[in-house]
């Protein structure tokens, strides 16, 4: 299954993509269910998801915007420097532990959206991920369990205000302007990608390959990112763990490229899909 969240007639929904439409799910499921989140934190939430599909109305995509899949985590855990050949082009050490730094929700963006380029910036960076989303909660999830406890997978768009960034070792405000975070189309149960680790992942901007690799070459591994962070604090049903990117990012070219008003930027995984994201200057009210 494909599950998506989105607005429509101004308000939130959840549901499911149907061949070219979408199953407002959401709107048969009841008040205790108001949102993807609660679905994946419930016990029943997904069996009754399914049984609630055949009577939920058939939407027209072009009727609903696209809200990030979960809108609104309790955690969103991001991977840095996961790919070797992205380790290298940073020009950082080989580690033991993987580097997590966060996200707030607050700086997600759904699918087809627009981007921002904040004033405060020109060196807005894509970079192209795979994003893990957490069914069952945990703490201190042994490897060889981790998948178990995964719901599903996205694509992930981490842009990154490169300046920011690296204003101190901290990550945290480069990586937390709004509309920084785009998060879709959909998440793709997990039954759908027994392997997290076969994917092919590329990322375009304006149509031209930036990142191509598969996730087979991530220095941690889907389940060891699971089994480390749940170890330091429990992971929520909905928490996110978005992955890391591959080589090839703006800033580690030369010249750099940098993001501009007007670029497209998509990310595409196999057995997922495509999340595009349109660069705007942030609006300034
Ligand atoms: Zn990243």
């Amino acid at each position: 299954m494909r599950l998506v969240s989105f607005v429509r007639d101004g308000r939130a929904g959840f549901g499911a993509i149907e061949g070219e439409g979408v199953r407002d799910v959401g709107a048969v499921m009841g008040p205790a269910y108001p949102d993807l989140r609660s679905v994946l934190a419930d016990d029943e939430g997904l069996s009754r998801f399914r049984e609630a599909l055949p009577d939920a109305p058939r939407v027209d995509v072009s009727t609903v915007a696209w809200l990030p899949v979960i809108p609104n985590p309790s955690k969103i855990f991001c991977i840095g420097h996961n790919y070797e050949a992205h380790r290298v082009e940073t020009g950082r050490p080989k580690t033991t532990f993987p580097a997590v730094f966060t996200r707030f929700a607050a700086s997600q963006v759904g699918h087809d959206q627009e981007g921002w380029i904040p004033a405060e910036s020109t060196d807005v960076d894509f970079e192209g991920e795979l994003a893990v989303v957490i069914g069952r909660g945990g703490r201190r999830i042994a490897r060889d369990q981790a998948l178990a406890h995964v719901a599903g997978y996205a694509c992930y768009d981490d842009l990154s205000v490169r300046d920011w960034q690296r204003h101190t070792s901290q990550f945290t405000p480069g990586k937390n302007f709004a509309r920084t975070g785009a998060f879709g189309p959909w998440l793709v149960t997990a039954d759908g990608i027994p392997d997290p680790q076969t994917l092919d992942l590329t990322t375009r901007v304006n149509g031209r390959v930036m990142q191509q690799a598969n996730t087979a070459q991530m220095i941690f591994r889907v389940d060891e990112l699971i089994a480390y962070c749940s170890t330091f604090t429990p992971l929520e049903p909905g928490d996110v763990i978005v992955s890391g990117t591959p080589g090839g990012v703006g800033v580690r070219r030369d010249p750099p490229i940098f993001l501009a008003p007007g670029d497209v930027v998509e990310v595409e995984i196999t057995g997922i899909g495509i999340l595009r994201t349109r660069m705007v200057a942030e609006p300034t009210a």
